[in-house]
């Protein structure tokens, strides 16, 4: 409250210097040397796709296991998404099926941290590198997750956060940020968010963009609850640690903790047989539930016209038959747990 009050006595609502403050300890956060504040997650992969250049007839390579925005951004700009099939174990991007998927047209690949946890980004920039093509990290689920050490949004050529407030580092509205090394790129994204404005040029427009920033608003609660991230993202993992251990021998399938990735369980995301039953048992006892996600990109109709058809991405297609996500955020109690997999277990009894 203190934080929201100091914004609304300075009056500096857009580009105050809540911003410029919390764009500067995200950047820190990254190891980048830039940070973004834009108006939501949706928008921060348009513009870091718009910025690097992407357009019609051009392929960026995704997955199709994602919040639709990841696909819906390529799409919007005329660019083709090209769906490569996930890891069984990971539901992340598989990196050894990208190279089959690259074509001419290929400009760029949008690998997603699903759920919190970093794609394997060693592999995916190889490729890139190795085929000049430029990387974005949808880290949308994924603040605060680190592979290798590093956190996500540092590891590509740009990093895309969304700060919509179920995120596992959430504002009180909608807020997003793209980060990145590259200052030219910083630079374009800057232009292409202010309407095609250069800085200290007010009313010269350079180029088609937009409007789209983060307001001060949301930058000072965000500054808050940046400080307790760390900690949140540890008592989700120690969460995991805790349902890992409780279903080990049962039916359902947990996923498993790797020294190189350092997961943040935006969500808790398990393979159980018989789904929708399961579904059907812990709505009937008062456990929360989600499936996430119900139906791959793929598959959508919003996304028909790309010529995909069931059979063509077989692990995704899987998937969608057996996730279930488990009730998980910070304040989630050991016992809210216990409780939990005892429901879980007697509905397999
Ligand atoms: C939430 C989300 C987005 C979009 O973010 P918004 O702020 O809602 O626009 C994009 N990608 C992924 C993976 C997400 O989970």
């Amino acid at each position: 409250m203190r934080a929201l009050e100091s914004v609304v006595d300075s009056t500096q609502f857009i580009h105050g210097p809540e911003v410029k403050a919390f764009e500067v300890e995200m950047a820190r956060l990254c190891q980048t040397s830039a940070a973004i504040g834009v108006g939501t997650g949706t928008d921060a992969l348009v513009l870091a796709l718009m910025a690097m250049g992407v357009g019609r007839q051009d392929e960026v390579i995704t997955t199709p296991w994602t919040f639709f925005a990841t696909a819906e951004a390529i799409a919007h700009l005329g660019a083709r998404p090209v769906f490569v099939d996930i890891e069984a174990d990971t539901f992340n991007l598989d990196p050894n099926r990208i190279e089959a998927a690259i074509t001419a047209k290929t400009k760029a690949i949008l690998p997603v941290h699903i759920f919190g946890l970093p794609a394997n980004m060693d592999a995916i920039m190889e490729i890139a590198r190795t085929r000049g093509l430029k990387v974005i990290e949808d880290a949308a689920q994924a603040a605060g997750a680190r592979f290798k050490g590093k956190a996500a949004g540092g590891l590509g050529d740009a990093g895309c956060f969304s700060f919509y407030p179920t995120k596992n580092l959430g504002g009180m509205g909608d807020g997003g940020m793209v980060t990145t090394q590259d200052a030219a790129l910083e630079a374009r994204i800057r232009q292409i968010a202010n309407h095609g404005q250069l800085p200290g040029q007010k009313y010269m427009y350079h180029s088609i963009g937009t409007n789209s920033r983060l307001d001060s608003l949301q930058a000072a609660v965000l500054r808050v609850k940046l400080r307790h991230l760390n900690a949140w993202n540890a008592r989700r993992r120690a969460i995991a640690a805790l349902y890992r251990k409780l279903l080990e021998g049962s039916l359902v399938v947990t996923p498993a903790p790797h020294p190189d990735y350092e997961h943040v369980h935006h969500l808790y995301t398990v393979r159980a047989p018989r789904r929708d039953a399961l579904v059907e048992h812990l709505k009937a006892h008062a456990v929360g539930c989600m499936v996430y996600y119900p139906l791959s990109l793929h598959l959508q109709d919003a996304l028909k016209f790309l010529g995909y058809r069931e059979g063509d991405l077989p692990v995704a297609e899987k998937a969608q038959q057996e996730v279930i996500s488990l009730p998980m955020f910070p304040e989630l109690t050991d016992a809210q747990v216990h409780r939990t997999v005892e429901v879980i277990l007697d509905f397999y009894r």
